[in-house]
C-alpha cells in the first residue's frame, strides 16, 4: 500500500468515502470523534422509551444512486423498506381529504391526467411551478416558482419542506430544482419511496463497519482531530502534515491524504487559520422527531399498511411512520416550533397522529400513547437558502492532499444523505484514487 488516507469524521459523508477508498491502494484510517459512527443518521436504545429508535426517520427515493451503490457494496439493501412503487398516502387535516399520489412508472407522466393517482383539486396549469423550479437558479426562493392552488398546498410546499428543511418563504429553488430533476423529472422509477426497516445503524453503519474490517481498513472511536498541521511551503505544495488527537500527534508522510467530513462550523474551526478564506454554511435548521411507543402495534390497512408512513397536510405533524410498537413523526425545518411549549407540541403532534391514522388502522389509537420521546437535532442541515447555499465551498482546497466532504459542501444538492455520500465519493475522486471496477 502506497501511504494512507485518514477520513476524518464517521457520518454519511465519511462512510462513504472509506468503503469507496477500501479496495484502493492506500491504507485507510477513519477517525471518529464519537463512541459510535453514523452522525446525524443513527439508532440507539432509549431507556425512557423502553425501544430502539433512529435520532430521526429518514426517507430516501429511488433517484438516490450513490446511497444505493453503497448499501449494495456493504451488503445492506435488504435491510430498506417500502412500497416498491411510486405511491405516497397523504391526508390534509385541514379538510379531511386522503388520497394517495401514485406515479407512473415510466418517464410519461400520465398519472398525471388521472384524477384518482394525483393530487386532489390540482388544476393542470399549476404545472408550470415546475417548469419555474427546474429552471430556477441563484437568489430564486421556492415561494417565488409557486403558483397557488392545490399542487402547490399538498405536494410541492410539503415536498420541498422535507426536502430543503427551509421554509418555502426561504428555501433555494435551484437546490429544490435539482432534486426534482433527478427525481420527478426522471419518472416514478425514481420516485420510489424507502426507508430502514430496523434502524439506521443496522442499514447504513454496522454493516459498513464490517465491510471496512474485511478491507483491513481501520476504524478509530473516540479519535477526535484537534488540529491540523500544515506545511509552510506555497501552492500546489501546501500540504497536511500531522493531525493531532487528544492521544498525541499523527505525522503524515509524503503519500498521506487527508478527507476533512465534520459538520461545517469544526470543519471552519480547523481549517479557518491554514485557509482563511474558506466560507461555509453558517445557519442551520433543525428537525423534530417524536417518537410514541403503545402498548400493542397498531394493524394499518390500506395504503398505510403498504407503504409503512403517511404524509399529513395542515397539522404540525409532517410524516407519521409506523414501526411495530412506534410511532414516529417528524417536522422539518422546525426552527418555527422551538420556542412553544413541548407538552402542547407533543400534545398536538398526538391528536394529529390520531387523526390521520384511527381510519387507516384495524383498531383506533389510544387517547394518550403508552410513552414518549421527543428528540430535537438543533443543527440537523444547513438553511438551504440562496445566500447559504453561495457560502458551500467546493471539494478542492489549497491544501494538496486534503479534499472537504460533507452535506454541506457544494455538490448542488441540499444537505440529505445522497448529498453527503455523492460527496464522499467525490473526495476520493479528487485525490486520485479509484477503486477496481466491480462487476
Ligand atoms: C432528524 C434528521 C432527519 C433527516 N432526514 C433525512 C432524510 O429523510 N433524508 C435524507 O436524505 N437526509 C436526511 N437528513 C440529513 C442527513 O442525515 C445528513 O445530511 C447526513 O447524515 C449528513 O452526513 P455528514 O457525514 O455530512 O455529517 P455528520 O452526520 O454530521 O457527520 C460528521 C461526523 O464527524 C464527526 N466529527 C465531528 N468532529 C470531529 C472531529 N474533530 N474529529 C473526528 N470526527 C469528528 C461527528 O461525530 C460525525 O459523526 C436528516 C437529518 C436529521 C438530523
Amino acid at each position: 500500500m502506497v501511504g494512507t488516507l485518514h477520513i476524518i469524521g464517521g457520518g454519511m459523508a465519511g462512510l462513504a468515502a472509506a468503503v469507496e477508498a477500501a479496495g484502493t491502494c492506500k491504507h485507510i484510517v477513519l477517525h471518529e470523534s464519537g463512541n459510535v459512527c453514523g452522525g446525524r443518521a443513527r439508532s440507539y436504545d432509549d431507556k425512557h422509551l423502553g425501544s430502539y429508535i433512529d435520532n430521526g426517520n429518514h426517507l430516501f427515493l429511488s433517484a438516490n444512486k450513490t446511497i444505493f451503490r453503497y448499501l449494495n457494496l456493504i451488503g445492506s439493501v435488504e435491510t430498506l423498506a417500502g412500497p416498491k412503487a411510486p405511491l405516497f398516502p397523504f391526508i390534509d387535516l385541514r379538510e379531511d381529504v386522503r388520497w394517495t399520489l401514485s406515479l407512473s412508472q415510466g418517464k410519461i407522466p400520465w398519472w398525471i391526467f388521472q384524477p384518482h393517482r394525483r393530487v386532489p383539486d390540482m388544476r393542470l396549469s399549476e404545472l408550470r411551478s415546475l417548469y419555474k423550479l427546474f429552471s430556477a437558479t441563484g437568489q430564486t426562493t421556492v415561494t417565488e416558482c409557486l403558483l397557488s392552488g392545490s399542487f402547490s398546498q399538498r405536494l410541492l410546499i410539503p415536498f420541498s419542506i422535507s426536502v430543503l428543511n427551509t421554509p418555502c418563504e426561504t428555501g433555494s429553488a435551484a437546490l429544490l430544482g435539482a432534486v426534482l430533476r433527478e427525481s420527478l423529472f426522471r419518472g416514478g422509477e425514481a420516485c420510489i419511496p424507502w426507508f430502514v426497516s430496523k434502524g439506521l445503524s443496522e442499514t447504513f453503519v454496522t454493516p459498513a463497519l464490517a465491510y471496512l474490517r474485511y478491507m483491513q481498513a481501520e476504524v478509530r472511536l473516540q479519535s477526535r482531530i484537534t488540529q491540523l498541521d500544515v506545511s509552510k511551503e506555497n501552492f500546489p505544495y501546501r500540504r497536511i502534515t500531522a493531525l493531532h488527537t487528544h492521544h498525541g500527534h499523527i505525522p503524515l508522510t509524503q503519500d498521506d491524504q487527508v478527507i476533512l467530513a465534520v459538520p461545517a462550523p469544526i470543519a471552519k474551526s480547523l481549517l479557518g487559520k491554514h485557509i482563511p478564506h474558506l466560507t461555509v454554511p453558517t445557519e442551520f435548521e433543525s428537525i423534530l422527531n417524536v417518537h410514541f411507543r403503545l402498548d400493542t402495534a397498531p394493524i394499518p390497512i390500506g395504503s398505510l399498511a403498504r407503504c409503512g408512513f403517511i404524509g399529513v397536510i395542515g397539522g404540525i405533524a409532517e410524516w407519521i411512520f409506523l414501526r411495530g410498537h412506534i410511532i414516529s413523526v417528524t417536522v422539518s425545518a422546525a426552527n418555527r416550533f422551538i420556542c412553544k411549549n413541548p407538552d402542547d407540541l407533543m400534545h398536538k403532534i398526538w391528536h394529529d397522529v390520531r387523526c390521520a391514522c384511527d381510519a387507516a388502522l384495524s383498531h383506533p389509537l389510544p387517547l394518550y400513547p403508552a410513552a414518549q420521546r421527543m428528540i430535537w437535532e438543533k443543527r440537523a442541515t444547513f438553511a438551504a437558502t440562496p445566500a447559504q447555499n453561495h457560502l458551500r465551498p467546493g471539494q478542492t482546497t489549497l491544501l494538496t492532499n486534503l479534499a472537504l466532504a460533507g452535506d454541506w459542501v457544494s455538490t448542488g444538492l441540499p444537505a440529505t444523505v445522497e448529498g453527503a455520500m455523492r460527496s464522499g465519493v467525490q473526495a476520493v475522486e479528487i485525490l486520485g484514487l479509484k477503486r477496481p471496477t466491480l462487476h
